[in-house]
């Protein structure tokens, strides 16, 4: 592990322990139910790990995207699906609010959502707008005393959980990602209704749904940024979240080679462990290198963010290259663990599951690279 400094190592051993005694615990039945329980939210707030990334003067701990990556690396060493529902919240759920919200706002929710009292998920998705969100159909009109909106979103992570959807919807159809506004829906608001659950491959325990929005008002004090900001402050909050994620694959990258590394020291095979074979060695050692490089990526890039210089070609890079490392490790600890990588009797099975979806969502392998090579031909190096 690399150094950090004092505050972000007690947050580290914070969270460590928070993961091992309370989430470690819970995660097998988690898989089972395929729920992460709210109350598991709740004792997280207690903990302090929701408030982590929230600037101070708004009830939080001011540990910035870095603290939000120590969490989010040990919660998902011990429980993929908790760090999932964890990060909807603490991470594009909060963080919208964070980037695009005008002091009074911030001041309003920022707290409540620092302390776990709301909340949040992020919905930008659609059926037919995923890659390209700027194909969104979900309008917001204005009317009497504030906005209607309609339209579905999908995919939601959490959106049955949150108190407060940030959901971006079309203001001006002519103007394309320019004519995109973000608006804050709390729970309970008439017209907003939760829809299918997904059933999925893997983190089956975070739940992804669909968002329904018909005939649903709201004033124009939650209209999150400024008339047509929406795609500015969805990409802004997905740079945070990309860099998040890159912290999720690498908590799953080290529970997996952590399995590995045990298993080939006592797995025996022609007389001798297994890590004994050079050809095991090597996959250990492809690991190893990889998950170095993860973690150098995802605290750099990290350090940027907190520094306010601009990240999001990092991010992207974080991204695409955390998640694609981290299927080449839980592939080679299934190799490693033979048969029994393949049973759902050992976790190695879950942990390969959990895996695919991270090269998926938050934009596709495919669209970090378009971002990157845009930024690379239009800044050079
Ligand atoms: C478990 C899960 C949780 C999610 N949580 C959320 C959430 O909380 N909030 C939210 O708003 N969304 C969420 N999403 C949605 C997610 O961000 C989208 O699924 C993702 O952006 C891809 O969109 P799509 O599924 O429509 O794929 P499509 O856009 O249909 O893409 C299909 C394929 O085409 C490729 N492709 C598309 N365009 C191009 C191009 N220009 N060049 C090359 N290849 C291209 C893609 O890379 C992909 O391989 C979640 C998704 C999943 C699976």
């Amino acid at each position: 592990m690399h150094a950090l400094p004092e505050e972000l190592t007690l947050l580290r051993d914070l969270a460590r322990g928070f993961a091992n005694d309370v989430v470690r615990p819970l995660a097998p039945q988690i898989e089972r139910e395929h729920r992460v329980p709210r109350e598991l939210l709740a004792q997280m707030a207690e903990a302090g790990l929701t408030a982590v990334a929230v600037p101070t003067e708004y009830g939080g701990a001011g540990l910035g995207e870095t603290g939000l990556c120590v969490v989010m690396e040990e919660l998902t060493q011990a429980c993929f699906a908790s760090a999932v529902t964890f990060g909807a919240h603490a991470s594009i759920g909060t963080m919208s609010v964070l980037v695009g919200g005008s002091p009074e706002q911030k001041q309003h929710w920022l707290p409540k959502m620092a302390n776990g009292e709301v909340l949040g998920c992020y919905a930008l998705s659609e059926a037919n707008a995923g890659s390209d969100p700027a194909a969104m159909t979900t309008k917001a009109v204005r009317v009497d005393g504030g906005w209607r909106i309609d339209g579905e979103k999908v995919w939601i992570t959490s959106g049955d959980m949150a108190d407060l959807v940030t959901v971006f919807a079309v203001t001006d159809p002519s103007a394309g990602a320019r004519g995109v506004t973000a608006f804050l829906v709390p729970k309970g608001t008439p017209g907003l209704s939760v829809g299918k659950r997904e059933e999925k491959m893997g983190q089956r325990g975070s739940s992804t749904v669909v968002l329904a929005f018909d005939n649903c008002v709201v004033p124009d004090a939650l209209r999150l940024g400024a008339v047509g900001e929406g795609f500015k402050i969805a990409m802004a909050t997905l740079d945070r979240g990309r860099l998040a994620l890159g912290a999720n694959c690498l908590g799953c990258a080290k529970e997996a080679q952590r399995l590995s590394v045990d298993w080939a020291k006592t797995r025996v095979a022609f007389g001798k462990p297994i890590a004994e074979h050079q050809m095991i060695a090597a996959m250990l050692a492809d690991s190893a290198t990889d998950i170095y490089a993860m973690e150098a990526m995802v605290y750099r890039t990290a350090s940027m963010c907190d520094a306010h210089v601009p990240y999001s070609r990092e991010s992207a890079m974080t991204k695409l290259f955390c998640s694609e490392a981290l299927d080449r490790v839980v592939d080679r600890a299934v190799q490693i663990h033979g048969g029994m990588g393949y049973s759902a009797e050992y976790k190695i099975e879950q942990l390969y599951r959990d895996a695919r979806v991270t090269r998926i969502y938050e934009g596709t392998s495919e669209i970090q690279r378009l971002v990157i090579a845009r930024d690379v031909l239009k800044k050079g190096l």
